[in-house]
């Protein structure tokens, strides 16, 4: 690796590092990228099934997405996004409903027919509700339970939560759920782009190279160092990188392991607990039900929910069959995580087919099952999380984060991430050269 002084030194390759180098290297700065993996892409990232590549974790577009969609339009793949309206369902013990319409609602047993009119009604007015009101500082049981009433909360939000947060889920701040109301809803159109997100992770690859920046695959961080004057970044072989800057993404807890002593000082105080993520790849000859999405609520299943990933790409995407994910939040300390993975393999294929029996869904019907885990998703904002949330410039330092735990309130996206990394390389640029570097490149 050449180690010339460089403006900028960007730790991951996942989305957020990609956006952030590329801005950076389109207004001319010096910039190397680090990415420990073999792959660029983080969370994003994709495995090969025969011609084409499949994403680990299920991801798509909303068209609300501004800041991605910006990005796509610069790097010439906006009119690669293939929308298609996705409808939503629900399992709720060992039953299957649509949940949809308003006829759905009226349909869905679990409820007494004046609970889905609540159910109703309070869903219309949530967005309204939610306005002026500080809920960030409210509980997200507190706010829900009062206007839902006990049951609804207890026999939905309790399970679809809990399952997303885990044990401190009633204690979310209210603010993350009104700010997924906007960006999400059961029928939504969605986006996927043709060539899949490889297609995005190539092209910015190829622009920030074209740009002049450098990225180095297979090329852990093993050490940060650095004041308010310059920074040293070493790699796990040994090799070092003097810089102006550097703007790490990894999540927190991974960041300060790796910052030497002086700077881990001077690192956020706020611990923040993370959700991991559990998710199984099913390859079906025959689809599901044909809803995008499917909170799987009071079962005896393990995952929590299920994406039908083909109802945005089309069969074509895997040879023809259909691709449903099963996902679980999980603690990456739990039973679950730690568990092998063919073993999760096997006892979730045994519960996906007892969900979806009467199809008939058989074991003949699943042609292929992957297992994929990511201890990282993202933090479990706490209450008054907006006034806690650490700040971007680490002080008395030239560090610069640009992380989940920083997207808040916005929700943990591919566009989030983008819209950070826009004004993170932005404050890089900015503050150019402003330390007193005397041998300054
Ligand atoms: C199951 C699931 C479903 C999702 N669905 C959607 C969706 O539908 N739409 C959407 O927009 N978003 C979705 N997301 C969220 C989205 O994937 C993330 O918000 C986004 O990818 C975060 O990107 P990032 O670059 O900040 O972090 P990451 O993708 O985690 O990237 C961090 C990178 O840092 C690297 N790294 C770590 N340590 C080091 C080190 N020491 N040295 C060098 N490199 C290091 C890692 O290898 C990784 O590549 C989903 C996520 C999951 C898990």
């Amino acid at each position: 690796m050449h180690n010339s002084k460089r403006d900028v030194v960007v730790i991951g390759g996942g989305i957020t590092g990609l956006a952030a180098a590329h801005r950076l290297t389109e207004a001319g700065a010096s910039v190397t990228l680090l990415e420990s993996s073999d792959q660029l892409g983080g969370l994003g990232t994709f495995f090969p099934m025969g011609e084409r590549w499949v994403e680990r974790f299920y991801h798509c577009i909303m068209p609300s997405d501004d800041h991605l969609l910006g990005l796509l339009d610069r790097l010439g793949l906006r009119d690669e996004v293939d929308w298609r309206r996705t409808s939503m369902g629900m399992v709720f013990g060992e039953d299957r409903y649509p949940f949809n319409s308003a006829l759905d609602l009226l349909r869905f047993s679990p409820l007494t027919l004046l609970q889905r009119l609540r159910f109703g009604v309070v869903s219309l007015l949530l967005r309204h509700l939610g306005r002026h009101r500080d809920l960030d500082r409210t509980r997200t049981e507190d706010w829900l339970r009062d206007l839902y009433g006990d049951v609804i909360w207890e026999k939905l939000f309790v399970p679809m939560f809990g399952s997303k947060f885990g044990a401190a889920f009633a204690d979310v701040p209210a603010l993350y759920l009104w700010q997924r109301l906007g960006r999400e809803s059961n029928v939504a159109t969605r986006g996927y782009p043709a060539g899949g997100y490889k297609s995005i992770i190539d092209a910015l690859h190829a622009s920030i190279e074209a740009n002049g920046g450098r990225i180095h695959l297979s090329t852990p961080v093993g050490s940060i160092a650095g004041d308010e004057d310059s920074m040293r970044v070493t790699v796990a072989g040994g090799e070092v990188i003097d810089c102006d800057r550097v703007l790490s993404t990894v999540p927190l807890p991974q960041l300060r392991r790796l910052a030497e002593p002086e700077l881990a000082e001077r690192l956020p105080t706020t611990r923040l607990a993370y959700q991991g993520v559990v998710n199984v790849l099913f390859f079906l000859r025959r689809p599901l039900e044909g809803h995008y999405w499917t909170p799987v609520l009071h079962s005896a299943a393990e995952f929590d929910g299920v994406v039908e990933m083909t109802e945005l790409t089309g069969e074509a995407a895997y040879d023809g069959r259909y691709l449903a994910y099963a996902m679980r939040y999980t603690d990456r300390g739990s039973a679950l995580f730690a568990d092998d993975d063919a073993a999760i393999a096997e006892r979730w294929t045994g519960q996906l087919l007892r969900l979806y029996a009467g199809l008939p869904l058989t074991r003949e019907d699943i042609a292929e099952v992957r297992v994929f885990k990511a201890p990282f998703v993202e933090p479990v904002y706490p209450l008054g999380y907006l006034t806690r949330r650490p700040p971007v410039a680490v002080p008395g330092t030239r560090l610069l984060l640009a992380t989940t735990a920083h997207v808040y309130p916005d929700v943990t996206s591919w566009n989030s991430s983008v819209g950070l990394a826009d004004s993170v390389a932005g404050l890089a640029l900015a503050t150019r050269g402003a330390a007193r570097t005397p041998n300054e490149v």
